[in-house]
């Protein structure tokens, strides 16, 4: 049985699968426990895992098999991403366990340039099509942030104050001494959101926001777990603010690019977790869940969408509803002892779980 939930519901919510190589550090002479569908209705599009002798289908917008370059990849959200330049909020999240593949997707290899991820190429695309628009009389103003959600925290990753985030703000037995909660996200009536203290930088290059990335990517709290020494534990929230005037015909655009790199989806038990990793581990499967319940409810145009349950659907509220656009990227790993996991991911990309 296929399951074809996301499809029939989908709307402006896309959701690709992008399945990672098998890595030396995945075990010697070890098989993939994907496999592909070979039926044109299929095509690109199917994935079928291997669990324990059964088999486990899915279909989604798109399926991107362990040779896909970065390009590849590329060129399949080009479109999404320019239609930020046109005014439209988009969003695109990686999904998947830590170690699946959702940094090397989003942020790639930034010292070989054919490994670069899908942030740098979408922000080196926004910055030449806003150049060649400049003849028909459009000029763009551009504003960058980056912060991560930690905890159900936020924390400024631009922020120039090492110590970054809520221990940046002077406080007094636990309360702030300006008496205001840091990071207090705020939407106003036209959809644009503000969080107080956040650091916002204006850019005019691809160039500087490859500078921007490269300090966000240095302030970005990682862990330690079973897994994976890095795992990051925290999801990465990059945000372009884009404004556009037309000198000529005097139109007026405000389109936003969110790039999400998700904290790890493991569960619990598989990580080992306690004290500290125990926590962090809740408030990453609390997110992540509210995130789906979201993303689910809009798919299904229910009248209650429950932003408020998580900071992560909080603060990304107005770029989830309305005309605006969504794109999942669940990331697998084709190891036989990921095979649990990658199964999850893939019930909760297809909105089954
Ligand atoms: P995550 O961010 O989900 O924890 P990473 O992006 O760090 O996972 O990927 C884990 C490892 O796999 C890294 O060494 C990364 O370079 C490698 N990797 C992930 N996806 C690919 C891919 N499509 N091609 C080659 N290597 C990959
Ligand atoms: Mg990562």
């Amino acid at each position: 049985k296929l399951h074809n939930t996301i499809l029939e519901l989908k709307g402006n919510i896309r959701v690709f699968c992008r399945v990672r190589p098998l890595l030396p550090d995945d075990g010697p002479g070890i098989d993939m426990v994907v496999s592909y569908p070979t039926s044109t209705e299929a095509l690109d599009r199917g994935i079928e895992l291997l669990q324990n002798g059964q088999k486990y289908p899915f279909t989604f917008d798109k399926v991107f098999n362990h040779e896909a370059s970065q390009q590849d990849v590329f060129i399949e959200i080009s479109q999404l991403v320019q239609s930020a330049l046109d005014g439209y909020k988009v969003c695109i999240f990686a999904y998947g366990q830590t170690g699946s593949g959702k940094t090397y997707t989003m942020m790639g290899r930034p010292d070989a340039p054919d490994l670069k991820g899908l942030i740098p190429r979408s922000l080196e695309q926004i910055f030449q099509i806003s150049q060649t628009l400049k003849d028909q009389g459009w000029t763009y103003k551009m504003q960058a942030s980056v912060l991560e959600i930690y905890n159900e925290t936020i924390r400024d990753l631009l922020s120039s104050n090492r110590s970054s985030g809520i221990d940046s703000i002077r406080t007094e037995n636990g309360v702030p001494v300006s008496g205001k909660q840091p990071y207090t996200i705020m939407h106003d009536v036209n959809g644009n959101t503000q969080v107080s203290d956040l650091t916002i930088k204006s850019v005019c290059s691809a160039n500087e926001i490859s500078d921007l990335l490269q300090q966000a990517a240095q302030s970005r709290s990682v862990g330690r777990t079973h897994m994976n020494e890095q795992s990051s534990r925290s999801h990465f929230v990059f945000t372009l603010r884009i404004s556009g005037n037309n000198e000529k015909t005097g139109q007026h655009v405000q389109g936003v690019l969110n790039l999400i790199d998700l904290a790890g989806s493991e569960r619990l038990s598989r990580s080992g977790a306690t004290g500290e990793r125990l926590k962090e581990t809740q408030a990453i499967n609390k997110s992540l869940s509210s995130l789906s319940d979201v993303i689910f409810a809009l798919a299904k145009k229910q009248d209650h969408i429950p932003f408020r349950n998580s900071k992560l659907t909080y603060l990304l509220q107005p770029c989830l509803g309305g005309d605006s656009k969504t794109l999942m990227f669940v990331n697998i790993s084709p190891d036989p002892s990921s095979s649990g996991e990658s199964l999850c991911s893939l019930r909760f990309a297809a909105g089954v779980n």
